[in-house]
Parts: C-alpha cells; structure tokens; sequence
C-alpha cells in the first residue's frame, strides 16, 4: 500500500491514524462497526485484524483498542484496518454465539451477502471493506459468555503452500502451544483462505471476564504475527518455531437439561473417561458424557443449560 487509503468511505493519509465506521443498514436495523485504520508511511500490505464477530468476547475486543491506540503509524509499513466490534449488536446485548437481531452466528456466514438478513450483511461489509482490499487477516476470539477456554492459534489450509507456510508461521507466532489446522464452513478464515490470503484466527479468555493475561496473549501475539506479515519490524521479534497441529474434537450435547461437568478446562484427559453428565432439572441423570479422544480440554461450557446439539466442549489432541 502506498499514498491514501480509503476504508469505508473514510480517506487515510499515509503516516496517519484515523477513526472510521462501517455503517450498515438494512431488514429494519441499523448496526455501526467501529474501525481504526493505521496508514504507514512505506510501501507495504495490507493486514486486517477483526475481533467481536462473537460479541460477548471480551479481551479480543480489548486488544484490538490497545493495538490501535499503541501502534505509531511511523512504525507500520504498508496498513492496518482494524475492526473493534463487528457484531455490535451482541456485544452490546451480552449473547453468546449470535447475533441478537437474526440469531446467526457472524463466523459461519462468511462471505456475506448484501441482500441477506442483518448478520449476511454486516459480514459482506466487512468483507468489501477490510478483508478483500487486505493482503492478510487475523480475526480474533475467545471463550463466548458461557465457556472457559485456553489459548489457541488456527490457521485454515487454502492449499496454496506458499499462503499456507505464512499462515502457518503467523498462527505459531502467538506464542501459544495450540495450534489448530481447521477448516470451519462460513468463517472469515476459510474465506480469505480461499481467497488466497494468509488468514489466522487467535482466541483467548472467556466466560465474559475482561483479564490482563489473555489480552496480553492476544496483543503481544498479534504484533508478532504482523512482524511475519511485514506489516510491523520483525526487529526484536523471536524467530517462530513451528510445532505440531492440535486436532480439535467437539462434544454436543445430546439431550436437554443441566450440564455437570466433572473436569475443568485445561485438564488432560483419556479417551473413554467421563467428563461430565446431562441431569434433567428433577436431577435424574439423562446421559454421561464421555471423552472421544484423549487430550486437552480447550474450552468447556460452564453455564448449565444445555440443549440438543448445543457444544458442551472440545478435546484438543494431536
Ligand atoms: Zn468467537
């Protein structure tokens, strides 16, 4: 990138740092998505760092407000768009998962469509507005309102090696030893991916709390995966050492009731071993749970309702 950037309408000069917004209405609603964009002053790419897709995910959020906030843009080269909230709607309306307006999930709807319902919308804006013209996306999560998590980096193959061995690099960058190869249907990652973008997502903290460890995971993380990027000096950084992808396995739940989880997350676990059980709400057990693999426990449902299909948690394994 070079010269001025123009964001959702917004003009950007290099070496400035300007507030915009991606207004979108449509269906009735009107939804705002704050934005900063960091124009440098050199030639460079473009990185897109998105977070709130889910909006109950806090230290994500919070990240993205001391990036734009700490980031001179003599420091970057090339550009940054980075969008604060995407689902605004829910991260004002405390949900989990959704969208409150449209009860879709923003991250399985990717690209968008502009004749959609509200969240088809809102995501296909922030496709034309800062994933296409971008070069490079970090979208970033954590555990939803109702789980606890441990850190994790992912990355989605898009079968071309040369996007792939960034992506890769970049998602190792974080620091963080979990790394997942996951191909989600309707994500922003497997989008860009197909696109022929380098794309990683990073998720830390959870259960609605805002705490300093996991925006420090999250911020430190993304600087060096923006250093891989060549959007920020690599001067300084850590050389990156790639290890071994973690296969996540979810578990549902299969009947409608209370959860009683009998292990936390981050534990190990064996293949075989009850993890928890489903009670109905006279306290009669319905169904034990049982791991399908053995591993980590990456997150984990703590908030008791449960119905059929719902995610109860994943096993993190290799
Ligand atoms: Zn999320």
């Amino acid at each position: 990138m070079a010269g001025v950037l123009t964001v959702a309408g917004t003009a950007v000069a290099p070496g400035t740092r300007v507030r915009a917004a991606i207004e979108v209405r449509g269906c009735g609603y009107a939804v705002r998505m704050p934005v900063t964009v960091i124009n440098g002053r050199g030639d460079g790419p473009v990185a897109a760092v998105i977070a709130g897709l889910h909006g109950a995910e806090y230290p994500c959020i919070e990240t993205t407000i001391r990036l734009a906030r700490r980031l001179d843009p003599h420091q970057v080269r090339g550009a940054l768009i980075i969008v604060h909230v995407v689902n605004e709607p829910a991260f004002y309306g405390r949900t989990a998962y959704v969208n409150p307006l449209d009860g879709l999930n923003p991250n399985r709807v990717f690209p968008g469509s502009a004749t959609g319902s509200i969240s088809e919308r809102m995501v296909r804006r922030v496709w034309e507005d800062v994933i296409a013209p971008a070069d490079y996306l970090i979208d970033l999560h954590g555990g939803d309102i109702v789980e606890a998590l441990v850190p994790f980096a992912a990355y989605t193959p898009s079968g071309n090696a040369a996007v792939d061995d960034v992506a890769r690099r970049m998602a190792w960058a974080y620091g963080i030893p979990r790394v997942l190869e996951a191909e989600i249907p309707g994500s922003s990652m497997l989008a860009a991916a197909r696109a022929g973008k380098p794309a990683v997502l990073a998720e830390a903290g959870g259960g609605g709390l805002l705490d300093e460890p996991s925006v420090a995971t999250l911020l430190e993380g993304t600087e060096r995966a923006l250093a891989v990027a060549g959007v920020l000096p690599a001067a300084g950084v850590p050389s990156v050492s790639i290890g071994t992808p973690t296969k996540m396995i979810w578990h549902r739940a299969a009947h409608q009731g209370m959860f009683y989880p009998s292990i936390k997350v981050g534990d190990r676990v064996e293949r075989g071993q009850v993890l928890g059980r489903i009670c109905d709400v006279y306290g009669d057990v319905l169904t034990e749970v049982r791991s399908e693999a053995s591993g980590d426990i990456i997150f984990l449902v703590t908030c008791p309702p449960v119905s059929p299909g719902d995610p109860l948690l994943a096993v993190g394994g290799t």
